[in-house]
C-alpha cells in the first residue's frame, strides 16, 4: 500500500509540474472558469464538444500544485468520453475525494491518485475546482464558478 501511495504521490507531483493539456484551444465550443477563494486556483477551461462527445480539452490558469494535477489528470480522463460519461466520472471522482465510497461502478483510473485528498479537507476544493469548471462549461454557465458559491 506504501508502494502504491508513493506512485500516486509521484503522479501528482508529475502533473503539478508538468500539466497536460495546458494551453489554448483555439476551436472550442465550450468555455468555463472557475475560481477557488479558499486557496487562489484559478482555472479556464477549453472544451470542443461534437454529437454530445468531448473531443478535446486544454486549461489555463495558475493554481497550487493539486488544482493542477487534478486539472491534467481531469483533461486526460475526459477525451472521447460523452457529457454523461463526464458527469458520471465528475459524480465518482467527488465521491471518492469527499470519502464517500469509490465512485458507484465508475472506473476512475488514474483519477484515484488524488484519493488521498480525503485526508485533507482543505484541499479538496483544490481537486474538484477544475470538475466544477467542466460542469459549467458544460452546462453553458457564462459566469465564472467559485468553490464558494
Ligand atoms: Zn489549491
Amino acid at each position: 500500500m506504501a508502494d502504491l501511495r508513493e506512485l500516486y504521490q509521484e503522479m501528482i507531483v508529475d502533473h503539478g509540474r508538468r500539466p497536460r493539456n495546458f494551453g489554448p484551444l483555439p476551436d472550442a465550443n465550450r468555455h468555463a472558469e472557475g475560481f477557488n477563494p479558499l486557496c487562489g486556483d484559478r482555472i479556464t477551461l477549453h472544451l470542443r464538444t461534437r454529437d454530445g462527445v468531448i473531443e478535446d480539452v486544454r486549461f489555463e490558469g495558475a493554481g497550487c500544485a493539486i488544482s493542477t494535477a487534478s486539472a491534467s489528470l481531469m483533461s486526460e480522463a475526459l477525451k472521447g468520453r460523452s457529457e454523461d460519461e463526464a458527469a458520471a466520472l465528475f459524480a465518482g471522482f467527488h465521491a471518492l475525494v469527499t470519502g464517500q465510497g469509490g465512485g458507484d461502478g465508475v472506473p476512475l483510473g488514474k483519477l484515484t491518485a488524488l484519493a488521498g485528498i480525503t485526508e485533507f479537507p482543505v484541499r479538496v476544493k483544490c481537486a474538484t475546482l477544475a470538475w466544477h469548471t467542466l460542469m459549467a462549461a458544460l452546462q453553458g454557465e457564462t459566469e465564472p464558478v467559485s468553490t464558494e458559491s
